[in-house]
């Protein structure tokens, strides 16, 4: 999507502190960070969330999901929240799908 932020991330044409990369995944540091450790990870391809997903997506979603803590261990993390905003009433403001990482310190309780 060319107006899509993320987009602009995947293409290069936004400049991110990108953690990690693959053929499916990009994950790099929120610009905004709510913790010690903020990262963010998203698809490559545009999708807008979760409501978004169709059964086409099983394989890019459980790659995704395996992926998290992966990406997590790469900067010491033990424990850390997971957090995927979805749709404007939970607050979501990029509407590319992403999956925050948040650790790095004592979290407060949710
Ligand atoms: P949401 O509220 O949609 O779940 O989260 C969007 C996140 O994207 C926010 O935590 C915000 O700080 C982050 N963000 C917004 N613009 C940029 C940007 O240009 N670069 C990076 N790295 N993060 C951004
Ligand atoms: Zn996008």
């Amino acid at each position: 999507m060319s107006d899509c932020l993320f987009c602009k991330i995947v293409a290069g044409e936004i400049p991110a502190r990108i953690t990690y990369e693959d053929e499916l995944l990009l994950a790099f540091h929120d610009i905004a960070p709510k913790a010690d450790t903020h990262l963010l990870v998203i698809p490559k391809q545009h999708i807008e969330n979760l409501n978004d997903l169709s059964a086409d997506d099983a394989e890019l979603m459980s790659h995704l999901m395996l992926k998290l803590p992966v990406i997590a261990r790469q900067q010491q993390l033990n424990g850390f929240r997971t957090i995927a905003n979805t749709g404007k009433d939970s607050g979501q403001e990029v509407f590319h799908m992403h999956f925050h990482i948040l650790g790095g310190e004592q979290l407060p309780g949710f």
